[in-house]
Order: structure tokens, then C-alpha cells, then sequence
């Protein structure tokens, strides 16, 4: 991931502000438990506990499923798809492809279930790798999130809004997947984009995350999320990475990554050595359980 992020890595670190560390947070920020009622749902609209039994076991196995060879040539990222296809419809989500002249992107729009008019979400991730790598932290990792994500939602049943996950090709050789995916929308009618890359690295153990170049109304949001999560959250101005595919079409996008431009961040990123063995799990499950409390936040009840 990142093409070009260390040039702009260097510029956020040169620069004095751009860097907001929060203490970390601990009680929900609307006074709601992890995964309990809010006392303003209305009835059957539960949402699920983020703390859920299968949540770890299925990112591991996802992210080993997805690591156990490079995913950079023609054939590797076919099998790719042919396993997040294969992921996406289990989960109830019947897998679409979005085929452009390079590459082809794997998706699934999961419904509104209200009755909603509600703006499309979007939660996406690259699924590529550079050449040789097996990419479980780049990006196997984020691969991993989306698809927890879909999980999620399959267990919320009360949805104001249609969220799309979707799995890019190419961004390794150039944002491609994401470039392509973001004609295939109008900025008017997508009311976030969150993309998320490298996710599974925490070696200080701080538990912090990094929010890629925010607009200020999805910088509140996943604030707020991770206040009720319980970690904290340093905004940077990273580019170079799905995100900024859809900023460049106008769209509101915002990216995860650990900490990137604060450097603690995997030294085995684009080698032989990004495999499933280095992944730290306590620290995926919370990339995991803070996207799905962004997401549901904008969509649920
Ligand atoms: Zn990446």
C-alpha cells in the first residue's frame, strides 16, 4: 500500500499539529455498552455485541486463508476473488464483480432493511500484493475487516442505509481497483467512504490506530468510535492508498491504518516475510470491532 505515503509521511511528521493523539477512551461515548440495547432502538433493532465469539477466529482464519500465497499476478488474484466471492456469499451477501480494463474489483451492496433513503456506505479494502509478498498485514489484514464488517451487518437487522463492501484490486500498482470502483458512484449519493490498509501491527502495544486524511465530519465519527471502542486515534495526512482514490472524485473518505506515520508499523511490508505469523490478533480484532462501530453507527437504529 502507500505508493507514494512516505513523502507525505515525512510532511505530516515535519509538520506540528497535524498530529492529534487522544487519550484512549473506555466508556461508550452515548453511554452504551459494548453491544447492549441503546435505549432508543427501536423493538428487534439490537444491535450486535461487538465483543462477538467468532470475531477473532474469523479474521485468523481469513487473513491465513487469504496469506498463503502473493495475490500480485493474474492467476494469484483471481484465486483471491474466487475466495472472497466464496466469503461474501456464505456471509448472505451474493458477491458481485466490477471488471475494468486492468483488474477486477469483488463487492457486495448489503441492502437497507427500514425503508430507508439513507446514503450508500462504503468499506473497502485491497486484496492485491506486490510481487512475492504474502501480504497478511498488506492487506490481507483489511481484507479481513471488510469482510467482518459484512458479518456485522448480517446480524444487525434494523439498517437505514445500504453499505457496500468491496475488495480493490491493483492498489499495489496504482489505486486501480479503487479509481475504477469510484466511477461507478456519484459523491452526492455515498455518504462515507472508509478504506482500510495494514491493520495488524502493533509492537508497542498502544493500541493506536492512525485516521488518514479525514474530512472533519468522518474524523468525529470515528472518534467517537473509538472512544467507545477503547483506543486511541492519531489523525494524519496520509495519501497514496484507496482513500484518495475516492477523495480525488470528490467523494468523503477516510482511511485506517496502524501507526504508519507514527512508525510503528510493519518492517515486513512488501517482503516474503508479511505473513500470517506476524499478525498481531488482539490488535486486528480492534481494527475490526472500531469499523464496525463506525459503520453501524452510520446505519443503525
Ligand atoms: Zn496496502
Amino acid at each position: 500500500m502507500k505508493r507514494a505515503a512516505l513523502a507525505v509521511a515525512l510532511v505530516a511528521c515535519a509538520t506540528p499539529g497535524e498530529s492529534t493523539p487522544d487519550a484512549p477512551g473506555g466508556d461508550g461515548a452515548d453511554g452504551s455498552v459494548d453491544g447492549a440495547p441503546r435505549p432508543d432502538a427501536p423493538p428487534g433493532c439490537e444491535r450486535p455485541a461487538l465483543d462477538a465469539p467468532w470475531l477473532r477466529g474469523m479474521l485468523l482464519d481469513d487473513v491465513g486463508q487469504l496469506a498463503a500465497a502473493p495475490r500480485a499476478t493474474s492467476a494469484q488474484r483471481q484465486a483471491a476473488r474466487t475466495f472472497l466471492s466464496q466469503r461474501l456469499t456464505a456471509l448472505g451477501w451474493p458477491a458481485q464483480t466490477q471488471m475494468y480494463n486492468t483488474g477486477i474489483n469483488v463487492y457486495a451492496t448489503i441492502p437497507a432493511t427500514m425503508g430507508g433513503t439513507g446514503k450508500e456506505v462504503i468499506v473497502g479494502a485491497h486484496f492485491d500484493t506486490v510481487t512475492g509478498s504474502p501480504g497478511a498485514n498488506d492487506n490481507a489484514s483489511g481484507t479481513a475487516v471488510v469482510l467482518a464488517v459484512a458479518r456485522y451487518l448480517a446480524d444487525t437487522p434494523c439498517r437505514n442505509s445500504p453499505v457496500t463492501v468491496v475488495l480493490f484490486d491493483q492498489e499495489e500498482t496504482g489505486l486501480f481497483g479503487a479509481r475504477a470502483f469510484a466511477q461507478t458512484r456519484q459523491p452526492a449519493n455515498v455518504r462515507a467512504v472508509h478504506t482500510i490498509d495494514q491493520v495488524a501491527w502493533d509492537q508497542d502495544g498502544d493500541r493506536r490506530f492512525e485516521l488518514e486524511s479525514p474530512p472533519a465530519a468522518l474524523e468525529s465519527e470515528w472518534r467517537a468510535a473509538a472512544q467507545a471502542v477503547g483506543v486511541p486515534v492519531t489523525k494524519t495526512t496520509t495519501q497514496g492508498t484507496d482513500h484518495e482514490a475516492f477523495r480525488d472524485r470528490g467523494f468523503s473518505a477516510i482511511g485506517l491504518t496502524e501507526e504508519y506515520v507514527g512508525g510503528d508499523t510493519s518492517p515486513h511490508r512488501h517482503t516474503a516475510q508479511d505473513t500470517a505469523a506476524t499478525v498481531n490478533a488482539d490488535y486486528l480484532v480492534l481494527a475490526a470491532k472500531l469499523t464496525a462501530q463506525v459503520v453501524l453507527d452510520e446505519v443503525a437504529p
